[in-house]
């Protein structure tokens, strides 16, 4: 079903690609996780490092991880332990943090950098005019960390049918993403996975949609 959908918005688009989807199995129980891999979903979403912690230990050896939530200093060193890729760097101090923390495990992480721009009070993620900074800061540790993408969330639209204002969320990430440079976006939730798609997503991070 989510599939057939997925398949059908980027013929809409246009695009001969397809995104990447990452489970997000944050409040799910890990005894999941080889259906999953059956269904041929191999990378899973998680926002908290105690349930990062417990679906690492008991995942099939060819799963990848994505750390999707609000990171604190603290953590950084177990988020370059159990994943491959930090879906919302938000926060230039982490960046030498982890990228030292990426070289004492001998890890090269993925980052997506996490760009408000739905431009919500107190939502997390860089405003878009300290992106530049943020993205010089992790490209002088390049050899730590890959920089693959931008990151955001749209408003919670659900009930309101306001898809302009989802639209240009997505739109905006595209723009800075190509005026920086960077080849990837992480966006599109279950709620919005498909104007995501219409807008270039390369990685949708979809949670309640796989798991009725
Ligand atoms: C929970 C979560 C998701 C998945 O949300 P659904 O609406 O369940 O698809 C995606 N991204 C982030 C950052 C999340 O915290």
């Amino acid at each position: 079903m989510v599939h057939e959908r997925i398949v059908a918005a980027c013929q809409r688009a246009g695009r001969a690609d397809r995104p990447q989807v990452i489970a997000v199995t944050k409040n799910q129980d890990p005894a999941i996780l080889p259906a999953l891999a059956t269904a041929g979903l191999h990378c899973y979403g998680e926002n908290r490092v105690e349930h990062l912690r417990l679906m690492h230990a008991v995942a099939p050896p060819n799963s990848a991880f994505a750390y999707i939530g609000r990171v604190q200093s603290r953590q950084l060193t177990t988020v370059a332990t159990y994943c491959t890729s930090l879906h919302a760097l938000a926060d230039i101090r982490h960046v030498r943090r982890l990228a030292e923390a990426c070289r004492r495990l001998e890890r090269r992480l993925e980052v997506f950098v996490q760009v408000n721009t739905s431009h919500e009070a107190g939502k997390a993620g860089v405003e878009p005019q300290g992106l530049p900074a943020v993205l010089d800061a992790c490209r002088t540790h390049e050899d730590a960390l890959n920089v693959v993408g931008l990151m955001t969330m749209a408003p919670d639209i659900r009930g309101s049918g306001d898809d302009g204002t989802v639209r240009r969320t997505f739109a905006d990430l595209r723009t800075l993403a190509e005026t920086h440079a960077v080849p990837g976006l992480s966006m599109g939730m279950s709620t919005d996975y498909e104007i995501a798609i219409e807008e270039g997503a390369t990685h949708l991070r979809l949670g309640t949609i796989l798991f009725p």
